[in-house]
C-alpha cells in the first residue's frame, strides 16, 4: 500500500511530499524523504517489543504506570516538565496544562537551541517570512552558523537553493547563497560565497555589517580580529543591500557561541535596517519536527515561549533562572517529567547528575538514556506515523501529520491527558 503526502516530522523542514510504502505491518520506503527522513520513517515505523510501560525497570500496565506517575508529580515540591520538540502540539498543550496543575516549570528543547532567538524577538522583533515566500521570491540566501546539507538536508532543494519560484524561474541561476561559519562545512560546497569568520566574533560582524548598511563609517582595524577584511564586509553588505529578496537563515552556530542572544539580536537589526533599503526576512533553523510547535504552543497558552514557572499560580517567564540546565544544576527540581526528548544524552554533567537524584518519568516511542535511568518509562507511539496532530514548520506554518500505520501503544497526548486527569484528583484529594 502507498499513502502519499505523508509528512516527515523528523526536522523543522517539515517536509509534506512524502510517498510511504506500507508492506505486512510495516513502513518500507519513503520516497522523497533524505536519508535522515527515511531512517525515521523506517525506525520508527517498525513496531516496538517494549512494554508500554515500566517501574523501576520493570514491565508495568498503563494504569499501573499513570497511577505511579500522577502520584510521584502530585507529591513532587517543585517538578519539572521538560522536552516536547518531537511530538504534537496536541500533546504540547495538555503538558502546559499539566504543569499549572502541578505548579512546577515547563521548558523545552529551544532553551537549549535557539532560545536566543527567541529572547532577540522579544527585544527587538522579527523581520521574518515564511518558507513559501523564499522559494518564490528570494535571490539572496545567506546561512549563517548553520549546516543545512547535513541537519535539513532538503532546506536547500526543497525551499531555499534549487527551486523555481515564481519571481525566480530561473531556481539555482537566479540565487546567490552566501555560507557564513567559522569552519567549512559541507553545505560550503553548494554556497557561491563563503565567509570564514573567528569563532566568537559573529557580534562584531554582524554588527560592522549593519553600521555599514546604515551609511557608516567602519574603520579596518576594528574589524581585522573578525577572520574578514573591510573589503569583504563592505562587498557583503553591497549585495544584501542590492538583492531583490534576501533570507539570513540563522544557525546554532549563531545561538549557542559566545554572545548569545546579543548575536541574534544583532542579526534581527541587520535584517531591520536592510528593509531601509530592500526586502528582507530571518528565520530561525528549528532543529528537532515540532520545536517550533512548542514555542507556539507555550507562547498562546502563557505569553512566553519557553521556560515557563507556574509555582505562584501563574505563568512567569526569566531564562537562566526557570530553564532546564539551570533548574537541575540548581538542584531545584524534585521530579521530573521528560517528553520526546534525551536530556541524560544531550545536557550538561551537573544537570544530569541531578536527573539521577530526582524520581524522572519518561515519554518516549524508543528507548532513550533517559528511559533507560527513568523510574517510570513509557512507549508511545510515533506522532506523524501511528497518530495524526499537528506540528508546526520552521516558519510557523502549522501542518497536519497523517497517520500510516496502526500502534498498540498510546499517544504522548492520551498519556499526558490522563496524568492530567489524576494529578488533578489527587492534587484535590
Ligand atoms: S529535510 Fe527534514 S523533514 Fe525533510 S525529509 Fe529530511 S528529515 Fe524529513
Amino acid at each position: 500500500m502507498q499513502v502519499d503526502h505523508v509528512v516527515c516530522a523528523f526536522c523543522g523542514c517539515v517536509c509534506d511530499d512524502i510517498r510511504v510504502t506500507v508492506e505486512g505491518g510495516r513502513i518500507t520506503n519513503a520516497r522523497n524523504a533524505c536519508a535522515l527522513g527515511k531512517s525515521w520513517f523506517l525506525n520508527h515505523g517498525a513496531p516496538s517489543d517494549l512494554p508500554v510501560a515500566r517501574i523501576e525497570g520493570k514491565p508495568a500496565s498503563l494504569d499501573q504506570g499513570i497511577e505511579e506517575a500522577a502520584r510521584c508529580l502530585a507529591g513532587a515540591r517543585y517538578p519539572l516538565i521538560y522536552g516536547l520538540s518531537s511530538t504534537s502540539c496536541e500533546a504540547q498543550r495538555k503538558a502546559v496544562a499539566l504543569a499549572e496543575v502541578s505548579g512546577g516549570c515547563i521548558d523545552c528543547c529551544t532553551s537549549v537551541c535557539h532560545g536566543p532567538s527567541g529572547i532577540a524577538l522579544q527585544g527587538v522583533g522579527e523581520p521574518t517570512c515564511t518558507l513559501g515566500e523564499v522559494k518564490n521570491r528570494a535571490d539572496l540566501i545567506v546561512y549563517w552558523g548553520s549546516n543545512p546539507a547535513e541537519s535539513h538536508p532538503r532546506h536547500m532543494t526543497r525551499y531555499a537553493v534549487t527551486p523555481k519560484g515564481m519571481f525566480v524561474p530561473e531556481g539555482r541561476k537566479g540565487r546567490t547563497v552566501v555560507l557564513v561559519d567559522v569552519r567549512r562545512t559541507p553545505s560550503a560546497r553548494a554556497a557561491d560565497i563563503f565567509l570564514q569568520i573567528r569563532p566568537g566574533r559573529d557580534f562584531e560582524v554582524l554588527w560592522a555589517l549593519q553600521a555599514l548598511v546604515n551609511g557608516r563609517k567602519v574603520d579596518a582595524a576594528s574589524v581585522e580580529n573578525t577572520g574578514l577584511s573591510h573589503e569583504a564586509l563592505a562587498a557583503m553588505a553591497d549585495r544584501m543591500m542590492r538583492c531583490r529578496f534576501g533570507c539570513l537563515f540563522v544557525g546554532q552556530g549563531l545561538t549557542q557561541t559566545r554572545g548569545r542572544h546579543f548575536n541574534t539580536s544583532a542579526a534581527f537589526l541587520l535584517v531591520r535596517s536592510l528593509n531601509r533599503h530592500t526586502k528582507f526576512a530571518l528565520m530561525p533553523m528549528r532543529g528537532h519536527g515540532n520545536v517550533t510547535g512548542v514555542d507556539n504552543v507555550l507562547a498562546w497558552q502563557t505569553g512566553y515561549p519557553f521556560g515557563v514557572n507556574f509555582s505562584l499560580g501563574y505563568p512567569r517567564f526569566n531564562p537562566g533562572e526557570y530553564t532546564v540546565v539551570d533548574l537541575l544544576g540548581r538542584a531545584e527540581a524534585d521530579a521530573a517529567l521528560v517528553v520526546a526528548a534525551d536530556p541524560v544524552a544531550s545536557l550538561p554533567a551537573k544537570a544530569v547528575r541531578r536527573l539521577a537524584e530526582i524520581p524522572v518519568i519518561a515519554l518516549d516511542t524508543h528507548e532513550s538514556e533517559t528511559t533507560r535511568c527513568a523510574r517510570i518509562a513509557f512507549t508511545t507511539s510515533t506522532a506523524g506515523i501511528h497518530v495524526g496532530g499537528t506540528v508546526y514548520r520552521m516558519d510557523n506554518i502549522p501542518i497536519h501529520l497523517r497517520k500510516v500505520l496502526d500502534s498498540d501503544r498510546p499517544s504522548d497526548e492520551e498519556v499526558i491527558g490522563r496524568l492530567l486527569a489524576r494529578v488533578k484528583e489527587l492534587k484535590a484529594c
